[in-house]
């Protein structure tokens, strides 16, 4: 991989920014170079003035993958943590490049969309939950298999918030797939729609809102993620995501130092 490979296009239409998830090879799974483009491309969007909403979408058969966990995935990329004892080190690179990066775009003071399609696992929960509405093609899938490595989901805990107690424990409980409509009937998802129809209706949403006014839109974006706050979402969040680390570190002194506990692209795909 060269240092200039581009993971994430950018366009304009008007005044939606159009950030394109862009690895469809690896059907976007999510490596630091692949993080720190899409954050990077966030921040474009966000210094842009006439720029009022943003939309986030993927080219491929797939939304997201979440991490890359493959040999020349993530972990090849966190020099920092190597070699290092203990879990202090992958606890601080998790919360800069997991934690804090969703928790970032949770708060990107512009109104974000999601159209999601094919599946969404795991760390691409990451990206989609953090955004203000998703709209989902009919053939959107949702999932958090990360219970196989023994931690209680992903670092950004979404879940609960998402989709309720008893399902949040459902899903992380089997790690199966929620269907778009099963979203969309929890309050998951804004609206299903035809896989054709996908990037038009989310740009048809994005433009409407477009032509709201930019502080409006930011006091009311505020207003709902201040009362998420104020009813514990993001303590519980960094609460939860101690316990994610609990579980790494299990999963080290059970397996041997590996601490997604021996699991693999494939072993993660099995049963789903
Ligand atoms: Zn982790």
């Amino acid at each position: 991989m060269s240092e200039s490979e581009q993971f994430i296009q950018y366009e304009t239409d008007g005044r939606v920014a159009v950030i394109t998830l862009d690895r469809p090879d690896a059907r976007n799974a999510q490596h630091p170079p692949f993080l720190h483009q899409l954050d990077d491309t966030y921040r474009r969007a966000e210094a842009d003035d006439e720029i009022r909403v943003i939309l986030l979408k993927a080219n491929g058969p797939h939304f997201s993958a979440g991490h890359d966990i493959s040999p020349g995935g993530a972990a090849a990329f966190r020099d920092e943590i190597k070699d290092v004892p203990g879990i202090i080190s992958q606890y601080g690179w998790e919360e800069t490049n997991y934690l804090g990066l969703s928790r970032r775009w949770r708060d990107i003071p512009k109104p974000t969309i999601a159209a999601v399609h094919g599946k969404c696992i795991a760390g691409g929960l990451m990206l989609c939950w953090p955004c203000d509405l998703i709209v989902a093609s009919e053939d959107a899938q949702f999932s958090d298999p990360v219970a196989r490595m023994g931690i209680g989901g992903v670092e950004y805990h979404g879940h609960t918030w998402e989709l309720g107690a008893r399902k949040a424990k459902e899903m992380l409980f089997t790690g199966q797939f929620i269907d778009a409509q099963e979203a969309w009937r929890l309050g998951m998802v804004n609206h299903v729609v035809p896989r054709e129809e996908l990037e038009k209706s989310a740009m048809e949403l994005a433009q409407k809102i477009a032509e709201m006014d930019p502080w409006a839109l930011r006091m009311s974006k505020q207003a709902v993620n201040r009362t998420l706050d104020n009813m514990g979402q993001w303590t519980a969040m960094q609460a939860v995501f101690d316990m994610h680390h609990l579980g790494h570190a299990h999963s080290r002194l059970v397996h041997d130092g590996n601490a997604i506990a021996g699991q693999d692209v494939k072993s993660m795909k099995k049963g789903l």
